[in-house]
């Protein structure tokens, strides 16, 4: 299965939760689930019977893959590398999806989407400690220092979000430096600094049947 084609804001109203894949739009009255939370097409607004475990678990699933921008085999690659570590698979899970390479750039400020931070990093607009990395799906480690290029700092959109980032704040595991374009990861991200409302245990249950 690749990756989801559907409409942002679709995907959001089909969830039933904002995943905020369209930058500012999302903080805006401009946003499509602010005014139908709803899911989308003509049986959107029915009432619909009980959900299955199967259903809650798999809709879980579709959240999280949704709101990283993954395609189906990545996301289960990452679960099996998560099932493979020490601890509790599922926050294994969550960490290696916070520690992805256009994750930290969005976190960090330097874009106002995921989708839009993959295509900074695609286009070789990152450094990972002093190195060029044009891969979206890269982990960073503690210690690492992302930096956005000295020649793509005068980006329009760059400074566009770290302006509203500043407002937003970025997570307790990074430090950033914005007249430096620079990030700073200080810890592994922990759960409780992961405040997406996300139940992994239900993406454990459903990829252990
Ligand atoms: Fe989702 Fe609203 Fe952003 Fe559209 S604008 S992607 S509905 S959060």
């Amino acid at each position: 299965m690749g990756r989801n084609t559907e409409a942002s804001c679709r995907q959001c109203r089909r969830e039933r939760l904002k995943l905020f894949l369209k930058g500012d739009r999302c903080f805006s009255d401009k946003c499509a689930f602010e005014r139908r939370s709803f899911p989308p097409g003509q049986h959107g607004q029915a009432r619909s019977r009980k959900p299955s475990d199967y259903f809650i678990q798999l809709r879980e699933k579709q959240k999280v893959k949704r709101m990283y921008g993954m395609y189906e085999g990545q996301f289960l690659n990452t679960f099996h590398t998560a099932d493979r570590q020490k601890g509790v698979t599922g926050e294994n899970l969550l960490r290696l999806l916070e520690r992805r390479l256009d994750n930290v750039v969005y976190r960090a400020g330097f874009a106002s989407s995921r989708n839009q931070a993959r295509q900074l990093v695609r286009h070789n607009h990152v450094t990972v400690n002093g190195r060029k990395v044009n891969i979206p799906s890269f982990k960073v480690s503690v210690n690492d220092e992302v930096v956005i290029k000295e020649k793509s700092c005068s980006l329009t959109l760059i400074n566009e979000s770290l302006e509203a980032v500043a407002r937003r704040g970025v997570p307790a595991w990074m430090e950033l430096d914005a007249p430096g374009y620079k990030a700073t990861i200080k810890s592994m991200p922990e759960r409780d600094q992961i405040t997406v409302p996300i139940q992994e245990q239900l993406i454990v249950e459903l990829y252990s049947k």
